[in-house]
């Protein structure tokens, strides 16, 4: 058994040193393309995505740092989430009711707007459910003699009694033929 010799020695060692310097240099380029990749998410400006690569490619270790304290703090994908949730709960409060005569924001189950006295719904005089003002019935009990825009509460005695829709069975059965004799 012989011991290797210097030179064997020294070739074996630039062969590992090339193989690390190779591995670190795929690290280094992955990171530099990470940065470019991460800033573009995070920014539409060409010059910051490319500062950013820079950055890493001239400070290995270093710039990997200083980029993730300066880099923008949320992506633009969630800058966008951001802005959608912003708008829906924007207009989740343009959609409350609104008074029509001073526009101030209303309770639904408000008679009367405390703030102008507007009329805002009218209570059925029946079964005493709020309805809108335009409404000619109540959709709660079926009383049929609610004044549309009035707000007073109706005499339902007075009105005419609704009348009764016509049997349908008296129309189908004039219809059907007795079978027998006219067909012979
Ligand atoms: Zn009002
Ligand atoms: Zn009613």
């Amino acid at each position: 058994m012989s011991l290797p010799t210097l030179e064997t020695l020294v070739s074996y060692l630039t062969i590992v040193a090339a193989v690390m310097g190779a591995l670190l240099a795929a690290l280094w380029l992955s990171l530099v393309i990470w940065a470019f990749r991460d800033m573009r998410a995070r920014s539409r400006d060409p010059f910051a995505q490319i500062l950013a690569a820079l950055l890493v490619a001239a400070l290995p270790v270093v710039g990997i740092v200083i980029y993730f304290i300066l880099r923008p703090p949320e992506t633009l994908a969630e800058a966008y989430e951001r802005a959608l949730e912003e708008e829906a709960l924007l207009q989740e409060i343009e959609e409350r009711p609104h008074c029509p005569g001073c526009s101030r924001v209303i309770d639904d189950k408000w008679l009367l707007c405390p703030y102008c006295h507007t009329r805002l719904k009218k209570a059925c005089p029946d079964c005493n459910s709020l309805l809108e003002l335009q409404w000619n019935l109540c959709p709660y009990c079926g009383n049929h003699a609610v004044d549309p825009y009035k707000a007073n509460v109706v005499d339902t005695a007075v009105a005419p009694p609704e009348p009764l829709p016509e049997p349908e069975e008296s129309e189908t059965e004039s219809t059907v033929n007795p079978v027998g004799e006219t067909e012979l």
